[in-house]
């Protein structure tokens, strides 16, 4: 199995300075491979600003040599591809090994401030662990992966980055033929529960893992005790759950869907991976699902915050026998941790939703907040729209109508929450102000998405640049972009689905 094809595959200097701590220290996790050929290298996107940050050469990176990089077709000199091995709970069904089916981590980027990141390739071609897979990825998902990481990340919510996409000139069958295409992002790490699901079945590996993932992302739990009161292990946990709770509450504070929340898509490093059939809400609606394969709504809107914990429970699961030897008391240590993800989720919740508010820094009475939601569901309210509106309706006393909740409906609650941030002693002005550099205006809207990617696989890629140069740079309005500030027309939202990232 760890054998290398003998793909045609070039070396490349365009890219130096790779580091491979992931295999050098946990190997066993990883199998050294290669991308397949690719036929007709074209460079569709290029992150320079976040290229720049990493160190890396842009002039090199826009050469040949660096689309192949990119594209796969050429190992950076010195480097160590891999696939990386890992399990997952997927809908719920435990698979023993999913692993990179279609996707090689090149290695590893350290930044001047000494920060570790992996740089990894998706669509790269087929690996051990394709099972029935062909490997490859196409345009349109790619560039919805880099689109709406790129938007999370201009949203100040952690995620993955995403550096690349090349049009690989391959032919890929998926509902037909569409056009081949390889993303280049950078992570945190790919660390992720499946990964720790993996290696708790494999012998000897666990331990080794779990500090691996420590010193990468937690180390000042390092120094803790391997065993007893206050070890290192329980510790670790609760610093996955806490991350987790924080970044499940920036979703839903966003409106943001992700779709399939597989414990192979949860990471340790707390960052969002795997950008598949994921969208934003436009009216808010907690039993949102856009996802065609999530029948049963499982990953619903609402139910995100209790499915993160279900995934963070199947990670405890591995780490019994490093937290205690004795298992009963293994449980309960790490069951206490799990049951403070509630109380963890609600304060980020809060937190954030006090600064939607304009009562940043102010405790909002959690009824203020549900019954906004219960009236933005009721009324079916543009989730983004809405709290524009709000900071609108501080300046001028009148709410735009679009998309809001109708001003006869919404006045006892804007009595209500008038009165707290005079409490707050909040200036209306200034808390409008600042709920517009909270709250965005330009969000990955569904139909815009769809659109552009449609335009960017048949060969115009204009309407994707200027979607991302509007998503990422998200809260200052311009004239220019009001169509990017409207909701979808109601008969698209109504049929909209979302494919997996194939
Ligand atoms: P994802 O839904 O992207 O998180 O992928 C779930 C699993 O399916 C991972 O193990 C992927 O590597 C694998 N996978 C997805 N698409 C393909 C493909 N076209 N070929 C091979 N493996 C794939
Ligand atoms: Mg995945």
């Amino acid at each position: 199995m760890t054998a290398i094809p003998d793909f045609p595959v070039g070396t490349s200097t365009a890219v130096s300075g790779l580091e491979s701590t992931f295999v050098d220290e946990v190997g066993a996790l990883a199998v050294p491979w290669q991308g397949a050929e690719v036929p007709d290298p074209r460079l569709l996107v290029l992150n320079d600003e976040l290229a720049r940050t990493l160190g890396l050469d842009v002039a090199a990176l826009r050469s040949d040599d660096g689309v192949a990089v990119l594209a796969g077709a050429a190992v950076p000199a010195g480097a160590k591809p891999v696939a990386m091995a890992y399990a997952g709970h997927q809908f719920g069904g435990f698979s023993p090994l999913l692993g990179d089916g279609r996707a090689l981590l090149l290695g590893e980027l350290v930044s001047d401030d000494a920060r570790r990141t992996d740089l990894h390739l998706k669509g790269s071609g087929p690996t051990p662990f394709s099972r029935g897979g062909d490997g490859f990825a196409v345009v349109g998902p790619m560039l919805r992966e880099y689109l709406v990481s790129e938007a999370m990340h201009a949203l100040g919510i952690p995620t993955t980055r995403a550096l690349s996409v090349v049009a690989t000139g391959r032919k890929v069958y998926r509902n037909g033929i569409e056009p081949g295409a390889v993303l280049a992002r950078v992570a945190a790490s790919h660390l992720r529960v499946g990964t720790f699901e993996f290696a708790v079945r494999q012998r000897g590996l666990l331990r080794s893992l779990a500090d691996y993932a420590i010193a990468r992302h937690y180390p000042e739990l390092a120094e803790l005790p391997e065993e007893g009161e206050g070890n290192r292990y329980l510790a670790f946990f609760a610093a996955v759950v806490e991350a987790q709770a924080a970044l499940v509450a920036q979703w839903m504070l966003v409106g943001f869907v992700h779709g399939v929340m597989n414990t192979d898509n949860t990471t340790i490093s707390g960052e969002t991976i795997d950008y598949g059939p994921c969208a934003f809400l436009d009216t808010f609606d907690p039993s949102a699902v856009f996802s065609s394969i999530d029948q049963s709504g499982r990953y619903a809107f609402g139910n995100q915050p209790a499915v993160l914990k279900w995934n963070l429970a199947r990670f405890a699961e591995t780490l019994l026998t490093l937290v205690d030897s004795n298992p009963n008391d293994a449980i309960a240590a790490v069951t206490a941790v799990l049951d403070s993800f509630d109380e963890r989720y609600e304060s980020h919740f809060t937190t954030g939703m006090a600064a939607k508010l304009g009562l940043a820094g102010a405790t909002v009475e959690r009824p203020l907040v549900d019954d906004l939601l219960t009236l933005a569901g009721e009324y079916g309210a543009d989730w983004t729209g809405l709290f524009r509106a709000l900071a609108d309706e501080l300046r001028s006393g009148a709410t735009s109508s679009e998309g809001a909740v109708p001003r006869e409906h919404l006045a006892p609650w804007l009595e209500r929450w008038r009165a707290a941030l005079g409490a707050a002693g909040r200036d209306p002005r200034e808390a409008a102000d600042a709920m517009d550099r909270v709250n965005p205006l330009y969000i990955p809207r569904n139909h815009q998405v769809d659109a552009a990617l449609r335009a960017a696989t048949s060969g115009d890629l204009a309407p994707f640049d200027t979607l991302l140069e509007v998503v990422t740079h998200p809260f200052a309005p311009r004239d220019e972009w009001a169509e990017f500030a409207s909701p979808a027309p109601r008969s698209f939202s109504e049929t909209f689905r979302t494919f997996c990232g194939t």
